[in-house]
C-alpha cells in the first residue's frame, strides 16, 4: 500500500533553506527524542512516501591499493587491512553485476574506484561502463575520487545520473582523518559535479571519534551547499582491523539516529541513506532511521569491501515494517 495525498499532514511546506546555523543545527540534535522524530516525519512526509526506501547496489569497479591516507578505509595503501590491489574490472563483468542487481530490485547502481582522481585513460573505461549499465534500465552513480571539470562533463555526456563525494566529517575534523588532501578539494569537485549538471550524492561518517559539534558541522557543511545534495549518505564508521580508527569505540546507535533526522529536517528533499554500518545494525535502529526519515538503502551483502546485511534480511525487515522499495 502507498501513502496517499489525503494522508499527508496538511501543513504548509517549509521553504528550503541553505542558511542553518550550527546553533539551529545544535538545538535540533539537543530535542527531547519523541520531538525530534516528530519533526522529522512531518518534513519527511512532506516530500517522500514514508513507506518507500530507494534501493542502491554498489560494486568496487577498481579495489584496493589507494594512495590516500583516510583513516576509516580498508583501501588505502598505507595500511595492512588484507584488502588487495585489483586492476579496473572489465566491462562485461561490470555489466553482468548490474543485471543481477536489476533482477534483485536496486534502481541504481554505484560503482566506485579507489583512486585519489581517475586518469583520462581510466575515465574513458569508466564512462563506458556508465553507458552500459544504463542500457540494463538501472540510474548510474560513481565515485571515483576528484574531478576536474572536463572530466565531469564528460561523466554527464556518458549519461552518468549521480556522483558520490562524501564531505566525511566537519571542516575542522577533517585533518583528523584525512591528511592528503583538504575540505576545499572536496568543495571544488562537488561545484565540477554540480556544474556538469550531473546529481550530487554527498553526505558523511560518523563513529570516527568526532565530537556531536562535528557532527553538527557536517550537516551545516551539506546543508549550506548552495544546492543540496540529491542523495546524502550518512555512514556510520565500519572499524575495519589494521586502519588507523579500528579500535574507536562504537557511537551510541539513538546518537546515529538523531544525525539522521537532523539531515531530514535540514536538507528536506534529499533521499537520506542509510548507508555503511547496517551489517552491525540492530533491525530496531534501522527501524528507527526510517522513523527518523532515512528513504535509501545499499542493498546486498557487499559494500566495497565491507560487509552489508544479506540481501534475504532486508526483505525480511523491509517486509516487517511494510516498507517498498522505491521506483
Ligand atoms: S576513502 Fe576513497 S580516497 Fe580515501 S583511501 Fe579509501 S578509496 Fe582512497
Amino acid at each position: 500500500m502507498s501513502l496517499t495525498a489525503d494522508v499527508r499532514p496538511h501543513m504548509p511546506t517549509p521553504p528550503i533553506r541553505h542558511d542553518w546555523s550550527r546553533q539551529e543545527i545544535g538545538a535540533l540534535f539537543d530535542l527531547p527524542f519523541p520531538e525530534l522524530i516528530f519533526r522529522a516525519q512531518n518534513v519527511h512526509r512532506q516530500h517522500f512516501d514514508p513507506t518507500q526506501v530507494q534501493i542502491s547496489t554498489l560494486l568496487s569497479i577498481k579495489t584496493g591499493g589507494c594512495p590516500e591516507d583516510c583513516a576509516y578505509c580498508p583501501q588505502s595503501a598505507r595500511y595492512d587491512t588484507g584488502v588487495d590491489a585489483d586492476k579496473l574490472m572489465a566491462l562485461d563483468a561490470v555489466v553482468a553485476e548490474a543485471r543481477a542487481a536489476k533482477s534483485a530490485g536496486a534502481s541504481r547502481f554505484c560503482m566506485g574506484a579507489a583512486w585519489r582522481s581517475p586518469k583520462d585513460r581510466e575515465l574513458d573505461q569508466v564512462c563506458a561502463m556508465v553507458e552500459a549499465v544504463k542500457a540494463v534500465g538501472l540510474e548510474t552513480c560513481a565515485t571515483l575520487g576528484m574531478l576536474t571539470a572536463p572530466q565531469a562533463r564528460r561523466l554527464k555526456q556518458s549519461g552518468l545520473d549521480y556522483y558520490n563525494h562524501n564531505l566525511d566529517t566537519s571542516p575542522e575534523f577533517y585533518g583528523e582523518i584525512i591528511t592528503t588532501r583538504v575540505y576545499a578539494d572536496r568543495l571544488e569537485t562537488l561545484g565540477h559535479v554540480r556544474e556538469a549538471g550531473i546529481h550530487v550524492c554527498c553526505g558523511g561518517i560518523v563513529g570516527m571519534g568526532e565530537s556531536r559539534a562535528d557532527r553538527i558541522g557536517m550537516i551545516e557543511a551539506l546543508a549550506s551547499l548552495p544546492v543540496h545534495p540529491e542523495s546524502v549518505p550518512i555512514n556510520m564508521l565500519v572499524r575495519v582491523a589494521g586502519t588507523p580508527l579500528a579500535g574507536e569505540p562504537a557511537l551510541d546507535p539513538l546518537e546515529f539516529v538523531r544525525t539522521i533526522a537532523v539531515a531530514r529536517i535540514t536538507m528536506p528533499r534529499a533521499v537520506v541513506r542509510l548507508s555503511a554500518g547496517r551489517e552491525d545494525m540492530s533491525e530496531e535502529t534501522q527501524a528507527l532511521c526510517f522513523l527518523a526519515g532515512a528513504n535509501s538503502i545499499f542493498y546486498g551483502p557487499k559494500l566495497l569491501t565491507t560487509a552489508n546485511p544479506a540481501r534475504n534480511r532486508d526483505r525480511e525487515l523491509m517486509a516487517k515494517l511494510g516498507l517498498s522499495a522505491m521506483q
